[in-house]
């Protein structure tokens, strides 16, 4: 028999150190999609949403054999190497307008492109290749095409009965076009995930007050509401906690009745003072993870108990407003993308030179603001802030993109290749 003891759960309460890597393995072991209904919705109210049930192909697409070209339709089984075909011109096809006859041989219509094929056809010369005659004829020279080309066939961008999209997809543009080429004008979406949110701290104040000495006006609500709903979540926003028990317990049992998921940011993260654990140790089993990244570090995690019987998640983020963000984006995007309902892929990660040197010391993972530069050779490559304090939120708002330094990674050299988080996408 082994007796030797398991290493205690990083879900366990307490204080443990965690790499990224093993903050983010404990969270996907812990999280399952949660029950969110569905509803059904116009595509034009679609975007970004999750999509709750395979989209399955009801036709063809195309839905029928057409012309990628403008041209002349012909039986290609006509064509011989090394010789050049002389066709009659017996009519037209166009797009929404197709030729009613079948084509005999020796035969060619004149096509458009997106046309139906006519009957007999299953090939198409494209126009600047064809020779048309006065007599209605058209000449397919030697070489021109080869039987079959230039038709698109029926099905072959997708097949009656296939899924066209999978449950869990987070809907983008083209997913609601694709939806549209099927006919569909709705779809069937999951309720979005509703995360209650608040900041902690004494010293925090709400923007468009007077701002006391010591105060500091709260970033960090504006700033993870904003992130939240790009990524689709629905946000309970539930302002400031003071650092006294009261208001925080009032606040996580709004929490816990309205909304899906808690995030905070400030002190509650650390834990630092008894009574916030005492407070969360009441709704719930929170960790408390010393977390090896820069900036972030201190963290907390753990189920929340609901008063209708259900079961809750806390994110606590640290209070700077860059270790803030920069926590959210590496530690509980993909969560609440997970809980959600969400096929949740890891951001990609792309790699260019730096522009210069990075100190940095293995250990821990750093993710630093850079911003993107053209290089000598025309490419790109990234140059960190010189500034990269966690509370300096303006280089935030300047940088490009985050350099993301790996765990066991020591300094970077000028041109050395580093991964980096742009903030923009494409659609
Ligand atoms: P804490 O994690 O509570 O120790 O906060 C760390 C630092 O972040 C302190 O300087 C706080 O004033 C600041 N901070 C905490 N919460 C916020 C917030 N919501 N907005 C802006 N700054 C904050
Ligand atoms: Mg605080």
């Amino acid at each position: 028999m082994n007796d030797t003891p398991p290493g205690p759960s990083p879900l366990a309460a307490g204080e443990r150190s965690l790499s990224v890597a093993q903050a983010r393995a404990a969270m996907r072991a812990a999280l399952q999609p949660l029950p969110l209904a569905a509803e059904t919705l116009p595509l034009a109210q679609a975007a970004g949403r999750v999509l709750a049930a395979d989209l399955v192909s009801p036709i063809d697409v195309p839905a029928h054999d057409n012309s990628a070209m403008d041209g002349w339709a012909f039986d290609g089984a006509a064509l011989r190497a090394g010789e050049s075909l002389m066709l009659r011109v017996v009519g037209q096809a166009l797009a929404g307008a197709a030729f009613g006859g079948r084509l005999g041989a020796g035969e060619a219509v004149r096509i458009m492109t997106g046309a139906v094929m006519p009957a007999g056809a299953d090939t198409v010369l494209p126009l600047e290749l064809g020779a048309a005659g006065d007599a209605g004829e058209v000449v397919v020279p030697p070489g021109a095409v080869r039987r079959g080309e230039h038709r698109r066939r029926r099905g072959e961008d997708l097949a009656q009965g296939q899924p066209a999209l999978g449950a869990g997809r987070v809907l983008r543009p083209a997913d609601l076009g694709l939806a549209a080429s099927l006919g569909r004008t709705t779809l069937p979406l999951r309720r979005r995930l509703r995360v209650g949110l608040f900041s902690t701290g004494d010293e925090i104040v709400e923007p468009g007050q007077p701002l006391p000495a010591g105060g500091v006006y709260d970033s960090n609500r504006t700033t993870l509401a904003a992130t939240m709903q790009r990524l689709g979540l629905e946000v309970l926003d539930l302002g400031l906690a003071r650092d006294d028990p009261q208001a925080l317990d009032a606040l996580l049992a709004r929490a816990l009745r309205e909304a899906d998921a808690v995030v905070t940011s400030g002190g509650v993260s650390m834990g630092d003072a008894d009574h916030t654990r005492d407070v969360l140790a009441r709704h719930g089993e929170i960790a408390f993870w010393k977390v090896a990244m820069r900036p972030g570090r201190p963290f907390a995690f753990g189920p929340l108990r609901r008063p209708d019987g259900g079961r809750s998640w806390l994110f606590a983020l640290p209070g700077n407003p860059v270790a803030a963000l920069v926590t959210f984006l590496a530690l509980v995007r993909e969560p609440l993308l997970v809980l959600a309902g969400a096929q949740a892929s890891p951001l990609p990660l792309l790699t260019v030179p730096a522009a210069e040197a990075i100190r940095k010391r293995p250990g821990r993972t750093e993710f630093q603001r850079g911003l993107l530069e053209r290089d000598a050779a025309g490419g790109w490559c990234v140059r960190p802030f010189a500034q990269q304090g966690a509370g300096i939120l303006r280089s935030m708002s300047q940088a490009d993109a985050l350099i993301v330094l790996e765990h066991e990674r020591g300094s970077v050299a000028a041109g050395e290749p580093v991964a980096v988080w742009l903030f923009d996408g494409l659609v």
